[in-house]
């Protein structure tokens, strides 16, 4: 698969060329963030439990539109005749992560003690974000959304948290930068408070094979700037994991966030807190306008794309195959174009990145080599 914007696009060939635009940015030097880490058990690298990769242990699969931008998210605010507009969209496959420290850049470029009523467009995981930190403001808030939850782009990511495939890292410009990191470090404390059964998220090892590691300055690597939110990344030599056939296995710990568990408790949120939640299409700004607010979140994700005009706005189209859950699997893995992230609702592998292909419709040849690379990949594990 060849993308013009991302270059060839599979995971390992990102990881890649986020590099050096990063580090040139200016980023901020590494700083270990542990304060209110909940109490981890991610899997031993030598002991894991393969998982049982075959067709007839398939529960589905789905497909999801990805709101990309190759120069990044869009945060920004907007003067429309006496209303303001904040615009909160285009997070590629990095919504999920990125979403409270999006929405926290957003909520600050209200107007200084601006205290009215805020609509909010979008009941993705941007739009919920965003409303809760507006609700937590004291904001009253109406949430307008074509779609909710379990509707919504954000219902069919895979919900690992790391800002991956978020912009073409020769697009980045420095402002950008800042924003990448700001957010990615407001939503990892943010995402920390929410460990736990009820919002569907924990702790767990991440394991990245390949035939040799990830570039030093691209977002995996030791002098990423996330490094101070990759705790236990390393290299590890051949006898602590069970990855036999290739070079380079390096670990880190992070977050898993289950979009169904968590997408309800953040709407049940929102509701408790007295949000009104209007289902139906925005069709144009005219149409906005109308609305008795005189301030908007645009959390439309692609839909932005239509509703404000943003030609830089593409699709990037994910698939998914999911087998029954494994409980005893406890870690993720990810190696070229393929990802495995163990849920409760099933074992989840990915993934293809299809640059402006709209289809919702899996696509059979990429579920059969999704299956037959995890396949293969599980089959070499040994015991260690
Ligand atoms: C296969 C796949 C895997 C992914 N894996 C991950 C991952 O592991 N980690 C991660 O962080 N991210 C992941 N993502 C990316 C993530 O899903 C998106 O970045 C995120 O869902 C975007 O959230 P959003 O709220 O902006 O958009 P959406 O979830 O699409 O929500 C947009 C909202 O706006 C509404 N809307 C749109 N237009 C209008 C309109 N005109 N009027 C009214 N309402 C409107 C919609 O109905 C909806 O309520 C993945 C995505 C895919 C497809």
């Amino acid at each position: 698969m060849y993308n013009k914007d991302l270059t060839p696009i599979n995971r390992r060939a990102w990881l890649r060329s986020a590099a050096a635009a990063v580090v040139a940015a200016g980023c901020r030097t590494a700083r270990p963030v542990r304060g209110g880490r909940a109490p981890v058990s991610p899997a031993e690298g030598c002991a894991l439990p393969p998982v049982r990769v075959s067709a007839d242990r398939e529960i589905r699969t789905i497909a999801g539109l990805r709101p990309y931008r190759p120069s990044g998210f869009v945060v920004r605010a907007e003067k429309a005749g006496d209303a303001l507009i904040i615009h909160n969209y285009g997070h590629g496959g990095g919504g999920i992560t990125l979403s409270w420290g999006t929405a926290r850049l957003a909520v600050d470029l209200l107007p200084p003690g601006f205290h009215g009523p805020a609509g909010v467009l979008g009941c993705g995981v941007v739009g919920l974000a965003t409303a809760r930190l507006l609700q937590e403001a004291g904001l009253p808030v109406t949430i307008y959304a074509k779609e909710l939850p379990p509707n919504t782009t954000s219902n069919v990511a895979g919900g690992q948290w790391f800002p991956f495939f978020v912009s073409d890292s020769r697009r980045r410009t420095p402002e950008f930068q800042r924003q990448l990191v700001a957010a990615s470090e407001f939503a990892y404390r943010r995402f920390q408070i929410l460990v736990g059964s009820r919002y569907g998220v924990r702790w767990i090892r991440n394991f990245v094979v390949g035939n040799e590691p990830p570039p030093d300055t691209g977002l995996l690597g030791l002098q990423s700037p996330l490094r101070h939110l990759l705790p236990e990344l390393r290299d590890l030599s051949p006898s602590e994991h069970p990855f036999t056939g290739s070079a380079s296995v390096r670990q880190f710990d992070g977050m898993l966030i289950e979009p169904p568990i968590y997408l309800a408790a953040m709407l049940d949120d929102v509701r408790a807190a007295g949000a009104v939640i209007r289902v139906g299409e925005v069709f144009d700004r005219q149409a906005l306008m109308a609305l008795p607010e005189k301030v908007f979140f645009n959390c439309t994700g692609l839909g932005a794309k239509a509703l404000f005009g943003d030609e830089e706005l593409i699709p990037l189209k994910g698939q998914l195959t999911f087998l029954l859950p494994q409980p005893e699997v406890n870690y993720a893995t990810m190696h070229g174009e393929f990802y495995m992230f163990p849920r409760s609702d099933g074992i989840l592998l990915g993934g293809t990145h299809e640059s402006g292909n709209w289809s919702l419709e899996p696509d059979l040849a990429a579920k059969e080599r999704i299956l037959r690379g995890h396949r293969e990949f599980f089959e070499t594990l040994r015991a260690c």
